[in-house]
């Protein structure tokens, strides 16, 4: 499989915009992440009844997820979240969970694809896709039909490949390792590749993204505030809910200002009440000594 910020490596993949995470499992028990991650593999584990030759058994596989994820509250109700997105290389002849060992090499790569003794690689993807059921139709069973999920491709993935995908091996190199519990998918890796937001806030510094790619020492200017800048957008809500569907914010001449929105954390929706304490909860200096820090590379800003 060619590498792509949607499929960066074994586990380290993305799915953002088939709504994976539009549906808010804050809720869900005592940690979201696996609360995902059990319900990736429930879906795959369904989804495994589907014999790809019968129209009929796509159709009922859909309406049964519909129907189990009915209750999940939605970040955005007016964006699908697809119950065919799921684990592609899921081996559900050990169905274990997966052991995420593997070495990082110089190209930030994981080395042994992460795959562990089960065989599983923990990469998100398409159940229904053709490179799996070795069918051409199959994705028209889902609810935005085979030419509008092929065709699709975010901002932020064209950008990537037209950088090199420079960005994306900056976020598999040091995101990519935090694995979900279970499914061994990295949620933190897909919720910074779709965040169009984010990425063109750190395109406004030139060079930036080319120096982060290069850097080795996450002690050092300017990487270690982008770790920083990527965690604080984290904890966001825009974060959460991350689709690859926002649209880019407008550019604001003040950079100070637009990471000060960028890292506000509600309300998600202009009709949503912000939670007051969380409104903005990042400090002036902080704010501040990250933009400068960025800025003092010597090279422009846009
Ligand atoms: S949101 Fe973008 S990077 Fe993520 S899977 Fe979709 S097209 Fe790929």
């Amino acid at each position: 499989m060619n590498a792509s910020a949607c499929q960066r490596e074994a586990g380290v993949s993305c799915g953002a915009c088939c709504g994976i995470f539009n549906l808010d499992l804050r809720n869900a028990g005592p940690d979201p992440v696996r609360a995902r991650s059990d319900l990736l593999i429930e879906r795959t584990r369904a989804f495994a009844t589907v014999r790809f030759d019968q129209a009929a058994d796509f159709v009922a596989y859909r309406q049964a997820r519909e129907a189990a994820e009915e209750s999940i509250p939605r970040f955005n109700s007016e964006i699908y979240a697809c119950p065919f997105f799921g684990l592609i290389d899921w081996d559900l002849s050990t169905d274990s969970d997966l052991d995420v060992s593997g070495d990082i090499n110089a190209n930030g790569d994981r080395d042994g694809e992460g795959e562990g003794e089960s065989g599983a690689s923990g990469r998100t993807g398409c159940l229904a896709h053709p490179a799996r059921t070795g069918l051409d139709h199959t994705q028209n069973f889902s609810f935005y039909g085979a030419s509008i999920c092929q065709a699709y491709d975010c901002r932020n993935k064209d950008q990537d490949a037209d950088q090199e995908q420079r960005y994306s091996r900056l976020l598999a190199r040091w995101f990519g390792q935090e694995r979900a519990p279970g499914s061994g998918a990295s949620e933190s890796y897909a919720r910074l590749m779709a965040d169009v937001p984010l990425y063109a806030f750190l395109e406004r510094f030139d060079g930036l993204i080319d120096r982060l790619a290069r850097s080795d020492d996450p002690q050092s200017t300017p990487l270690c505030d982008f770790l920083r800048l990527a965690r604080l957008r984290m904890a966001t809500l825009a974060s959460a809910g991350i689709t690859s569907f926002e649209v880019e914010m407008q550019r604001h001449p003040d950079l100070e200002a637009e990471l000060r929105s960028l890292l506000a954390r509600g309300p998600l929706q202009a009709d949503q009440p912000a939670m007051r304490d969380e409104a903005n909860p990042i400090s002036a200096q902080t704010i501040a000594t990250i933009v400068a820090n960025f800025k003092a590379m010597g090279a422009g800003t846009k």
